[in-house]
């Protein structure tokens, strides 16, 4: 084992990148553990399909990304990272050949709209005009109060609400699907109480920083942490999963972004039974059922604007959706799935070889499924884009089991790393003021499992690693 160090980090995700960098930027000695072979966790890029024609084998794009307080405070173009923004930051094809957008241009939002432009900027032109704001006290440290209280106040009335009631005052589909397609992202039923809230804060940022990628893929957002951790002086080991404390160099602090029960694994008895009770509570949601593919030419969307966007909510109308989520969350697969789609190429044509692109997409499915949802994700895109299998020339599919295999963050394929029920969106990993301390002798969890949750972002491990620096300056 290597010599001590003043801090481990397990796991080099966006969050444990993120807590190593925050670590390092305070002059501690940091060493970071990753299991696979390279760094990145939920954000690695690879080439899937056809030579040449790069995959986003996990995350793909990146409103919490673009928008994250920690993020933007690291100089990170300086380490390669640049965002690129499609023309068109998503589209929600309906059967009829029209398509609701959601843009960084009120205005273009607003004429997909039809009879619900004026509902529509009313109701998310405030949240997108205070976003900034927004993100300091959603993506900040729970449990203290609020910099921004008008805002927060504001965003809560309406994010408690489920995601349907938000949609009842719309007149026309557009909205109504464009609104619950962006709410789907929660991954759970969409008539249950806090259901909104996902989707305001999507749709916010949609309007208020858009939904870019990363150039190069979305392994450049964490081979830049990386750089900026190493250039501090940082340590990264991959290809080595830590089993137990035993595997570990002395040290200070051990953050772990893992999942909670992993933490539970490897920790033992440092532990108390308490913490190894509530954790071991920890439930997981739905899962993905991922489908990469190279496509020659591009999908050939009825709707214009799908040509266009980087983002595609394929499910049909709102009602659709919601129904869909119910089943999934129920355990129950369907033939009609929710499936998300990206073409990040068209904000950067350097995954392409030539006119052969790379399409990243994945249908929700139940926990842990067992059965083939391929066809029933590739018929869903045909269906709003008629002679879009011809164009297929390979295909990947990664389904949940193949997921945890690839991460074991991704417990039954669920890649939140937690179900988003109401309970675990607000006491998560568990109740407690101190959510990212495991122990009083300096063990913390930083993972999606912790607040403020899933996403590319880094502030879980950002501000699990405030909290442990906080604690070392009590016991120090
Ligand atoms: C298919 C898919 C699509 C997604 N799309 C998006 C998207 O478009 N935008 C977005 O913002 N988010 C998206 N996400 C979610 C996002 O990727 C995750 O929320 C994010 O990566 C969580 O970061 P993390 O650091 O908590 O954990 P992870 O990124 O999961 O990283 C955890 C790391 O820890 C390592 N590890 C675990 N246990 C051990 C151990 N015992 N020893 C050593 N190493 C260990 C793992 O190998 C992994 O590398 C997507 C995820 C998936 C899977």
């Amino acid at each position: 084992m290597t010599d001590r160090v003043d801090a481990v980090v397990v796991g080099s995700g966006p969050n444990g990148l993120a807590a190593a960098v925050t670590l390092a930027l305070k002059g501690l000695e940091v060493h970071v553990f990753e299991a696979a072979g390279t760094v990145g966790g939920g954000t690695r890029t690879a080439e899937l399909t056809v030579e040449g024609v790069r995959h986003d084998v996990c995350s793909a794009v990146h409103p919490l990304g673009v928008a994250s307080p920690f993020l933007r405070s690291l100089p990170l173009d300086e380490h390669g990272l640049t965002w690129s923004w499609p023309e068109i930051d998503l589209a929600h094809p309906l059967d009829d050949g029209t398509a609701g957008v959601l843009s960084r241009d009120m205005g273009m939002t607003a004429a997909s709209l039809g009879p619900d432009a004026d509902r529509w900027q009313r109701l998310f032109g405030p949240f997108a005009t205070r976003f900034d704001e927004l993100m300091v006290d959603l993506l900040g440290p729970i449990a203290r109060v609020p910099h921004h209280p008008v805002a927060l106040g504001r965003f809560g009335v309406r994010a408690v609400q489920p995601a349907t009631r938000l949609t009842e005052g719309f007149g026309a589909e557009p909205a109504r699907a464009l609104f619950t397609g962006s709410a789907a992202h929660l991954t759970g039923p969409l008539d249950k109480l806090g259901s909104a809230a996902v989707g305001i804060l999507l749709t916010a940022a949609g309007h208020a920083a858009g939904w870019p990628v990363a150039i190069g893929g979305s392994a450049s957002i964490t081979n830049a942490l990386t750089s900026l951790l190493v250039s501090l002086g940082g340590q990264v080991t991959t290809g080595f999963e830590v089993r137990s404390m035993a595997d570990l160099p002395e040290c200070d602090v051990v953050v772990f972004d893992t999942s909670p029960q992993a933490a539970v694994r490897i920790a033992g008895d440092r532990l108390g039974p308490g913490v190894r009770r509530s954790l071991g509570r920890w439930r997981y949601g739905p899962a993905a059922w991922k489908v990469d593919l190279a496509v020659e030419g591009g999908i050939p969307w009825t709707a214009e604007a799908c040509r266009h966007a980087g983002t595609v909510h394929v499910g049909g109308t709102a009602a659709e959706i919601v129904h869909a989520e119910t089943e999934v969350s129920g355990g129950r697969a369907t033939d009609r799935p929710f499936v998300l789609v990206a073409q990040q190429y068209l904000a950067d044509p350097s995954r392409s070889r030539g006119n052969l692109h790379p399409v990243w997409a994945y249908a929700h499915v139940p926990h842990g499924y067992g059965g083939d949802a391929t066809e029933a994700l590739l018929n869903q895109i045909e269906r709003f884009a008629p002679g879009f299998r011809d164009r297929i020339v390979a295909t990947h599919v990664t389904g949940p089991a193949a997921l945890e295999a690839y991460n074991p963050n991704y417990v039954g394929g669920d890649i939140a790393t937690g179900a988003n029920s109401l309970g675990q969106l607000l006491a998560r990993p568990r109740l407690t003021t101190h959510p990212y301390r495991l122990s009083d002798d300096g063990l913390y969890l930083c993972s999606a499992a912790t607040p403020p949750g899933a996403g590319v972002h880094g502030m879980c491990g950002h501000l699990a690693a405030r909290a442990a620096l906080a604690d070392l300056h009590r016991r120090r």
